[in-house]
């Protein structure tokens, strides 16, 4: 049995997974407010429970919110949770659980497990996306995770698109992710309703501060012009993003999942057109996720 721990800004969740991909267990809670170790206690707390119900554990892996190392085992940072510069999170759970640990970046996790469990079953060369608050990514070549050099790849929500564009939670300007994230569709949406771009709009109903890319989606899904105008600039930019990413590399298939995919065919359709019209490869395949909210607990076991 492999513990996976999913490490994320607004949750943790600890699973208990059985070698065939089945989640045996799971507990989940809010994650704390607080730096670093409020966070790794409330996950120690949640594996303990797991362990004193389910038995003996063999490993662990964990999927992270942030950037993890290239070593597979020292955290670099969080951009949601203050206190993990440099933490060494596997040597940490090591000690506290006397079993080996193997750590990956969330969008990393989710690929290897949409991969080996879910949507990416049988094809060679996979890129996944999640498109959420951010969008993360990860890529497998040759069936095996591609980190790169430096562990710095696959991240799809840094393709720059744009090179005077918003600026993008990395710092940096034009990245995807600030074209297209969950944060920058209700960025978008607010600038909008202050110009008062296409007259009235469902939107108004709202305190623009509470403005989410849900109930952009929502919106636009009921025919409000506004609404439209916001959702369908930024999946033109997710199709722009996936082309330009399957030129480079080809994938069998694209695996898109993330809280933005919940909008179905609102979001695949034009997602679909925009990349199709730009993508070299006729046979581009996009797809949704297969894992649901599992992703999480089930990429960590696979890093494990
Ligand atoms: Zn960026």
């Amino acid at each position: 049995m492999i513990l996976g721990l999913d490490f994320g800004g607004t949750k943790l969740a600890a699973g208990i997974v059985s070698a065939d991909g089945r989640v045996v267990a799971a507990r989940r809670c809010a994650t704390p407010a607080g730096a670093a170790p409020a966070s790794l206690q409330a996950m120690q707390q949640l594996a303990r429970e797991l362990i004193a119900e389910v038995g003996a554990i063999e490993r662990i892996g964990v999927s992270f919110g942030g950037p993890v190392a290239a070593d597979g085992r020292t955290v670099r940072l969080s951009m949601h949770v203050a206190g993990w510069e440099q933490a060494p999170l596997a040597e940490w759970l090591e000690r506290a659980f006397d079993v080996p640990c193997a750590l990956a970046n969330d969008g990393d996790a989710a690929a290897l497990a949409e991969h080996r469990f879910g949507a990416g079953r049988g094809v060679r060369h996979m890129l996944y996306l999640t498109l959420s608050t951010g969008i993360g990514g990860g890529v497998i070549i040759g069936g095996a995770l591609h980190r790169g050099e430096h562990a710095w790849a696959g991240e799809v929500g840094h393709l720059v698109l744009q090179h005077d564009g918003p600026p993008c939670p990395c710092g940096r300007n034009g990245c995807l992710e600030s074209l297209a994230s969950g944060l920058s569709i209700a960025r978008e949406a607010r600038a909008a309703g202050a110009q008062g771009a296409y007259g009235s709009s469902v939107l108004d109903a709202h305190d623009p501060a509470a403005l989410t890319a849900a109930l952009v989606a929502q919106a636009a899904a009921a025919g409000d012009p506004r609404a439209q105008a916001v959702w369908s600039a930024a999946m033109r930019w997710i199709g722009i993003g996936i082309a330009s990413a399957a030129n480079l590399l080809n994938p069998g298939r694209v695996v898109l999942g993330g809280g933005l995919t919940r909008a179905g065919a609102l979001l695949f359709t034009p997602v679909d057109a925009a990349a199709r019209a730009r993508a070299l490869d006729p046979a581009l395949q996009i797809v949704p996720a297969a894992l649901g909210d599992d992703v999480g607990i089930l990429g960590a076991a696979a890093v494990a």
